[in-house]
């Protein structure tokens, strides 16, 4: 039997298998030829080889053809990855009142043996204000349902994946805030906020006002306040692991109460020596300025920062474009300097009971990582408090017992390490963290 049963990092759509795509695109795909024409000249894109989507459906061989094109098994390239995951998204696009993916997916994951699981459904921006607010409640209601008939095996919840673009986040939040005023059961089910989708160009100071009015209107009413989940430290190839590293501080400290991955937390900025390191000059500054201002509890983390240095390096970038590149060398300084602050910033978080949601087989294909290169195990010698997720379980043809099995053979995990690990997951599901009075 297996000890983790509590999947806190997984979306919606991640979860379909190819064996489920097939399925749900059997009686649908001649209507989405236009879409899957599309798919497949993005997948040709990425992998060179221009798949047929047809013969999915109509040679003996389909599944096996669909599986071989959609699995992402293999570490590669985020472009890969999304190529191939298109092919979910032309098949079933999101549409206001269509709850199959949802049904499908979680009587799947009950099936599977899980206790309790949140799923992160995206809040397409290109639908209209009224499409968004039927969608949120088709798909609030249904889980309601389905909730009811899985009781008390299993308890479904639903995290919106909001915009990271402020405008656009905001109103989601609004309808959604309106969605669960219209009817309160629906805030049983609807236990949080994610944000995810591309990172770089959004750093948490993007989302700090959104953030701040979610945390206010939690503070006003308890039973249907929002837990804050953030993917951050995940991709960052617009900027130096130091200010990737930062980013994943500065999101718990607006109020994040629980981290996705946060890679660049723990990565060991070994593997980079000798490659160049590139950020704006904005991003440096950036960087700079927050080192001058955290100069006190850095050094009392071990960090010290050179004051004369900072300053200097700051008055000469003064009035140069902000755009500008800033480069220097992953050399024995410069790693040793990344590896120092990741200490800091680690021991910090502890200290502050930060949770990070760690999702070891997305991170060795996606973030191209090993189990030798995986931050999890700096992580948890630092004390952090580390939840295990599948992340997109589907189309990395994975589960959450699959990570526990490589968590114990290729992480060292012993029995009562997992047994922890699970009683942590059951105090920081997205309820437990922000509605203390209402549990
Ligand atoms: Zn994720």
């Amino acid at each position: 039997m297996p000890i983790l049963t509590d999947e806190l990092h997984c979306h919606l759509y991640g979860c379909l298998t190819p064996e489920d795509l097939w399925l749900l695109g059997r009686d649908r795909w001649r209507s989405m030829e236009p879409r899957l024409t599309w798919y497949s000249a993005e997948y040709e894109k990425a992998y060179g080889r221009r798949p047929t989507p047809s013969d999915y459906w109509l040679k003996d061989s389909g599944l096996e053809l669909l599986s071989k094109d959609f699995l992402f098994t293999k570490p590669g390239p985020f472009s890969r990855f999304q190529a191939s995951f298109n092919l979910a998204i032309a098949l079933l696009p999101i549409t206001p009142d269509d709850t199959i993916v949802l049904s499908h997916v979680l009587k799947g994951q009950r099936d599977s043996g899980l206790s309790y699981g949140e799923y992160r459904c995206f809040v397409p921006a290109l639908l209209m204000p009224d499409q968004i607010a039927a969608y949120l409640a088709t798909m609030a209601d249904k889980t309601l349902e389905i909730a009811a008939e899985s009781s008390p095996t299993f308890k479904p919840r639903l995290i919106f994946s909001l915009s990271r673009i402020p405008a656009t986040g905001l109103t989601q939040y609004r309808l959604l805030k309106d969605c669960l005023r219209a009817k309160p059961d629906r805030a049983k089910i609807v236990t949080g906020i994610d944000f995810c989708g591309m990172e770089e160009g959004h750093p948490p100071s993007l989302t700090a006002p959104l953030i701040a009015q979610i945390i206010a209107d939690n503070a006003k009413d308890r039973s249907s306040a929002l837990a804050l989940l953030y993917h951050v430290g995940e991709s960052f190839t617009d900027k130096t692991l130091m200010s990737a590293a930062r980013w994943v501080w500065q999101a718990h400290h607006m109020g994040a109460h629980r981290l996705g991955h946060a890679l660049a937390l723990g990565l060991d900025p070994e593997v980079y020596r000798g490659r160049q390191a590139t950020e704006s000059l904005r991003e440096r500054r950036d960087h700079l300025h927050w080192l001058q201002h955290s100069r006190p509890w850095l050094k009392q983390r071990g960090y010290e920062v050179d004051s004369a240095r900072l300053a200097l390096e700051l008055n000469k970038t003064d009035g140069a474009g902000l755009d500008d590149t800033w480069t220097c060398i992953y050399d024995d300084e410069f790693i040793s300097d990344c590896r120092n602050l990741q200490q800091a910033l680690m021991a910090d978080l502890a200290d502050k009971n930060a949770i990070i949601e760690s999702c070891p087989t997305s991170n060795m294909l996606i973030g191209q990582l090993t189990p030798a290169s995986h931050p999890l195990p700096r992580f948890t010698k630092a004390g952090l408090r580390v939840v295990i997720g599948a992340d997109d379980p589907g189309i990395f043809a994975t589960s959450l017992a699959a990570q526990e099995k490589i968590l114990r053979t290729s992480f060292g995990w012993s029995e009562i390490f997992l047994q922890q690990s699970q009683e942590l997951a059951r105090q920081s599901r997205a309820e437990r963290l922000v509605r203390h009075a209402a549990i």
